[in-house]
């Protein structure tokens, strides 16, 4: 938690203007063969001097593996225990007037001991910090949900409610675009030290993401990099 209070205090969250899959494509962007993307792996697992790697476009065979799926995909190639995660759902809608909120994440704390008052855990006017998100002259609002009893059965009217009192202004115009649900949307954050090195599947295979730092695109940067090195010093 302080880690991230540390990084929104000393950072600017942003969002790219085309969306999030921007990130992915740019750092895609600069590889080039050998390397596959849009290969779904099998399994992988230690051989003679390297490791066996079976794809959906055949076999293939390297000198070292670094399994860096979800958590919750984890047991699909690794027999380590699996990363318990939390899942969340994002609402979209286009509100009906601008909340005053201006470019702002918006938390609600307001419950007393902590926490939401009511389902709507954090919530943001997203068009106005990225006004490519909505045609011009609109506005569009996401609002976080938490996935489980009782937040997850909230309903739209109960989130609608919700953004009312906490933008302080009518949504009953206000109209739904999307409701994404996520099941496994970040790995849970248990109390206590973390132990951030890349865990191991195999003498070759490493293992690495987001469960193993921080659950941030920060936490799987820094897990990817970490990784990188000891894959470095296993190849020597
Ligand atoms: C709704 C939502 C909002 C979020 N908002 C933020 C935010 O504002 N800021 C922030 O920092 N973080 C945010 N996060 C968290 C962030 O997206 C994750 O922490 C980050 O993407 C984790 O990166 P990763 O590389 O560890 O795993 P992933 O991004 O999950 O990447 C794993 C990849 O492995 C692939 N894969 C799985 N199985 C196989 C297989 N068998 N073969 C080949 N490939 C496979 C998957 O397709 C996927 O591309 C959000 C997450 C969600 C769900």
């Amino acid at each position: 938690m302080r880690l991230l209070l540390r990084s929104f205090a000393l950072g600017a969250p942003g969002l790219p203007r085309r969306g999030m899959q921007a990130l992915p494509e740019q750092l895609a962007s600069g590889l080039a063969a050998p390397v596959r993307l849009g290969t779904p792996v099998r399994t992988v697992r230690d051989a003679r001097r390297g490791v066996e790697v079976l794809t959906d476009d055949g076999p293939l065979r390297a000198r070292a593996a670094i399994v860096a799926v979800g958590a919750q995909h984890l047991a699909d190639l690794t027999d380590l225990p699996v990363p318990e995660t939390h899942g969340l759902t994002t609402w979209w809608f286009r509100a009906a007037g601008r909340p005053r909120t201006g470019p702002f994440l918006v938390l609600d704390a307001s419950r007393p001991g902590g926490g939401p008052a009511g389902p709507v855990w954090n919530t943001s006017a997203i068009s106005e910090a990225a006004p490519s998100y909505a045609p011009a002259g609109e506005v569009l609002v996401h609002a976080t949900t938490l996935l489980g009893e009782p937040d997850g059965a909230a309903t739209e009217r109960e989130v609608l409610r919700d953004l009312a009192r906490i933008y302080g202004t009518r949504t009953d115009r206000w109209q739904l675009l999307a409701h994404h649900v996520v099941p496994h949307a970040l790995p849970a954050q248990p109390p206590g030290p973390v132990d951030r090195a890349p865990a191991r599947a195999g003498a070759r295979i490493l293992v690495t993401g987001d469960h193993r730092t921080t659950a941030s695109i920060q936490g799987a940067l820094v897990a990817g990099t970490l990784a990188a090195r000891e894959a470095r010093a296993l190849l020597g």
